[in-house]
């Protein structure tokens, strides 16, 4: 079939109507209040629906359905073989429907199309699939007693988890969380964002037709401090995963101890350095990788290579290169196919972003590329790739998250003191180190204190990965196996055998 082209997708947004109601129980509800809020799109300021707005009577409602479905056992006892099942149905579903899922996300917070398609709605598809292939091939252990005794250490489902996700990619980040929560047993309570709740609710729908059990899967549209917190603070859930900011993450830390103890785990931003040395293999890919790893989704990306630390020697030809891709990159229309960068989230994002820039020239870094807001004639909220040069490490800019496509380049005379900067700072989710001296790459990645250090390349090696971070990154690691630890509870069953 022929790649779908503007005018094509227009069509098909033009066509479409959005699931707007929460989902509890196995069924699609609105708020108990009543209450709705606007969802608009990023791209134009339209109105794409009104979604029912969840507070805590509606988050009681949903952890009831989770709990009942838990203890009737339908999908927390039922053999690994067939929850693998039903997970690979929901992928082949997800794949099935990547067209209308990639639009909506793309309409709900503005990222081009076809990314939404490549990389958002097939990582959704390969997260079901992953951890539903995995579950079948998960064993427990046999602690090695001495001969009187049989010590078995299983892992249980925790019970009822709490998933509060983030608009950068709303439904690849939902699926982070549900596929090894569902795997492995629980019942699950989803909280989008905000700003993006279309495509979760719409998975709800999906994740009936595959088979998942009423009450196994709800999703609550609303506020975090309302719907969130609800979530965060309730007494009959045992665990919750978080994407977002580090003030929230703390928020979940603290409900956790005002409530009942649940298990927290937090993924919580970065300003990843992405260092380059002189002796890199390639500088042209390094230079290609440096600006896609910024402006890739408008820079709306926890583990957005933010922070360029350049040996000083190449700096000038080294920016000169990664000015090449911000100008290549210039915003355009989500719908169309060959637009490779979109909008920001939503005005508040655009003048927290436009923010930042300001405190940049003011700061003394020096503006090479971008600083502006495009695009305005379509009521849209695009921001340029903005590249500041001669940033110092205690500036704003180079310390603070700013979740948009601006690039802070500083230099460093050697790998001492590229370590030292990219340490300098309260997040340590993911680094990227360019060189082609082996020996000097470990030594350097065993220093760097982060979640992920990538030599020679920004990407981190996908699914099959841990990935999570140090300091104030959060804890806890999303991807690969090692996911499914956070949503389990270890026992201990010890036999006598005289
Ligand atoms: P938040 O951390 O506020 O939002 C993330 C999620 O938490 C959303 O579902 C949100 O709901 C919920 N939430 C918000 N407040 C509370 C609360 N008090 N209790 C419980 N849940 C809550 O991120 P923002 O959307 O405000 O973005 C601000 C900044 O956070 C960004 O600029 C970026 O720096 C960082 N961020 C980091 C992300 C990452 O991937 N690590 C992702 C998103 C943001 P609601 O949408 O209703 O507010």
């Amino acid at each position: 079939m022929a790649a779908k082209t503007l005018e094509d997708w227009q069509k098909m947004r033009d066509g479409l109507s959005y699931r707007n109601q929460a989902f509890i129980d196995g069924k699609y509800v609105d708020a108990a209040s009543g209450k709705t809020f606007d969802c608009t799109s990023p791209i134009d300021g339209r109105l794409l629906a009104k979604v029912a707005e969840c507070d805590k009577e509606d988050v009681d409602r949903a952890v009831k359905a989770a709990r009942k479905a838990f203890e009737a056992g339908k999908w927390s006892e039922a053999s690994p073989a067939k929850r693998k099942a039903v997970m690979l149905k929901l992928a082949q579903l997800v794949r099935e429907n990547s067209d209308e899922l990639a639009l909506l996300e793309t309409l709900d917070m503005g990222k081009p199309v076809m990314m939404a398609k490549n990389v958002d709605m097939n990582g959704v598809a390969n997260n079901f699939q992953w951890y539903g292939e995995a579950i079948d091939k998960m064993y427990d252990e046999i602690a090695p007693t001495d001969r009187s005794g049989l010590g078995l250490i299983t892992r249980e489902p925790m019970g009822v988890v709490g998933a509060v996700v983030p608009w950068n990619f709303p439904l690849m980040m939902a699926a982070w969380k549900l596929a090894p929560m569902l795997a492995t047993g629980n019942s699950v309570v989803l909280k989008p964002a905000e700003q993006s709740p279309l495509t979760a609710i719409r998975l709800a729908e999906l994740a009936m037709e595959a088979g998942i059990p009423e009450g196994v899967l709800n999703v609550l549209p609303g506020f975090g401090e309302t719907a969130g917190q609800a979530l965060g603070m309730h007494m009959d859930v045992d665990g919750i995963s978080f994407t977002g900011s580090t003030e929230v993450g703390k928020y979940f830390l603290k409900y956790s101890g005002l409530s009942n103890m649940k298990a927290i785990a937090l993924e919580c931003g970065g300003k990843t350095p992405n260092i380059v040395m002189k002796d890199a293999p390639n500088l042209e890919a390094a230079a290609r990788e440096a600006g896609s790893a910024i402006f890739f989704n408008s820079g709306q990306v926890c583990l957005a290579s933010s922070r360029l630390l350049v040996e000083q020697d190449i700096k000038d030809e080294f920016l000169e290169k990664v000015k090449e891709v911000g100008q290549f990159m210039q915003p355009g229309d989500p719908l169309d196919p060959k637009t490779m960068m979109g909008t920001m989230v939503d005005n508040t994002q655009t003048k927290r972003v436009l923010g930042y820039i300001e405190a940049g020239q003011k700061e003394g870094a020096k503006l090479v590329l971008g600083g502006k807001q495009v695009r305005q004639n379509t009521g849209g909220e695009y921001i340029e790739p903005t590249i500041f040069d001669n940033v110092k490490n205690s500036m704003k800019i180079a310390q603070e998250e700013i979740f948009g496509p601006v690039l802070s380049t500083l230099t460093f005379k050697d790998a001492e003191e590229a370590i030292q900067i990219a340490n300098d700072s309260v997040y340590g989710l993911y680094a990227n180190l360019w060189t082609n001296d082996l020996t000097k790459a470990h030594k350097m990645a065993r220093k760097i204190r982060a979640g992920t250090v990538n030599i020679n390349n920004t990407n981190g090696g996908g699914l099959v990965m841990p990935f999570g971070g140090y300091k104030q990154s959060g804890l806890g690691r999303d991807g690969s196996l090692h996911a499914m630890e956070k949503f389990t509870q270890m026992k201990a069953t010890y036999i006598h055998l005289g």
